[in-house]
C-alpha cells in the first residue's frame, strides 16, 4: 500500500513535517463494496496516525453499516457485518443485537434495523481524521495549526441559524460535491474565498445513516467545519486594531 510517492512527505493528519510512510486512504476501504473501491481518495500519513485511524475505522465500519440505507444495504449486511461481528464477542454484547429489530420506512420499503449504540467518542474520532484527510486531499496541504477541524450533528432547526454564522465567510467560495461508492460516502463543502483554511462540510454515510448525538439529537449527517482558534482571532483582532490606527495617524 505505501506508494512512493506518499514517502516523507507532511502527514494530512498531525501535519509534521517529513514524517509521512504511508497511503492512507482516507475513508477506508472496508467501508466500500469490494467493486466500489478504486480512485478512492488518498493522502500521506505517518505510521502513528495511520494506526490510530485503523483501529477507529476497524470499529466503525463494522458498526455503521448495521443501519445501512445504502441500495445494497443487504450486500453490506451478508458480506461485512455478519462476518466482523461474528468474530467479535464484546462487539456483540456492546451493540444489543439480540434485541428485536425496529421496523423503518426506507424509500418505501419497509426493513428490520437494529437500534444501535455507537460509542460516540470513536466515530467523532474518526470524523475528525476524515475531515483532516479531505482537507488535504483537495487542497494539496494539512489544515494550518492556527485552525483546527470540528464535527458535529445538528438539529434541523440549529442548521440555519449554524449556516448563517458561517456563510459571510463562504459567500462565493469554491465548493463542490462528491459522491463516492453509489453513496456508501458522500460530501459537499465550501471554501472561504477569503480565508482558505475556513471550509464547511456535510458528510453522509450510506445514503444517511439516522445518527444520533448523545444529547439526544437525531440526524442523518454530520457537519465539519474548520475554523481559526481563538488565540488566531485574537491576534489578527490586534493586527487590525494596528492596522487601523497607524493608518489613522500617518
Ligand atoms: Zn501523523
Amino acid at each position: 500500500m505505501a506508494g512512493k510517492g506518499y514517502k516523507g512527505k507532511t502527514c494530512a493528519y498531525c501535519g509534521i513535517d517529513g514524517i509521512s510512510s504511508t497511503a492512507d486512504h482516507v475513508i477506508a476501504r472496508a467501508f466500500f463494496l469490494l467493486e466500489d473501491r478504486a480512485h478512492l481518495p488518498q493522502v500521506p500519513a505517518c505510521s502513528d496516525c495511520n494506526s490510530k485511524k485503523s483501529a477507529l475505522e476497524v470499529y466503525v465500519s463494522a458498526i455503521l453499516p448495521i443501519a445501512s440505507r445504502h441500495e445494497d444495504a443487504d450486500k453490506f449486511q451478508r458480506d461485512f457485518v455478519r462476518k466482523r461481528i461474528e468474530n467479535n464477542a464484546k462487539l456483540q454484547r456492546d451493540l444489543r443485537l439480540d434485541d428485536p429489530p425496529q421496523m423503518v420506512n426506507i424509500g418505501g420499503l419497509i426493513r428490520p434495523m437494529h437500534p444501535i449504540r455507537i460509542d460516540a467518542v470513536k466515530i467523532t474520532g474518526l470524523m475528525h481524521m476524515i475531515l483532516q484527510g479531505l482537507f488535504y486531499f483537495h487542497f494539496g496541504r494539512p489544515l494550518s495549526g492556527d485552525y483546527y477541524p470540528d464535527v458535529l450533528m445538528l438539529h434541523n432547526d440549529a442548521q440555519a441559524a449554524f449556516v448563517a454564522s458561517m456563510s459571510p465567510y463562504l459567500d462565493g467560495g469554491e465548493n463542490r460535491e462528491v459522491n463516492l461508492g453509489r453513496g456508501s460516502f458522500a460530501y459537499r463543502y465550501v471554501r472561504s474565498p477569503a480565508y482558505p483554511d475556513v471550509t464547511l462540510w456535510n458528510f453522509f454515510w450510506h445514503n444517511g445513516v439516522p445518527l444520533h448525538g448523545s444529547d439526544g439529537i437525531g440526524a442523518n449527517h454530520w457537519w465539519g467545519v474548520t475554523r481559526p482558534r481563538t488565540e488566531t482571532v485574537a491576534r489578527e483582532k490586534i493586527k487590525q486594531a494596528r492596522g487601523s490606527s497607524s493608518e489613522q495617524f500617518e
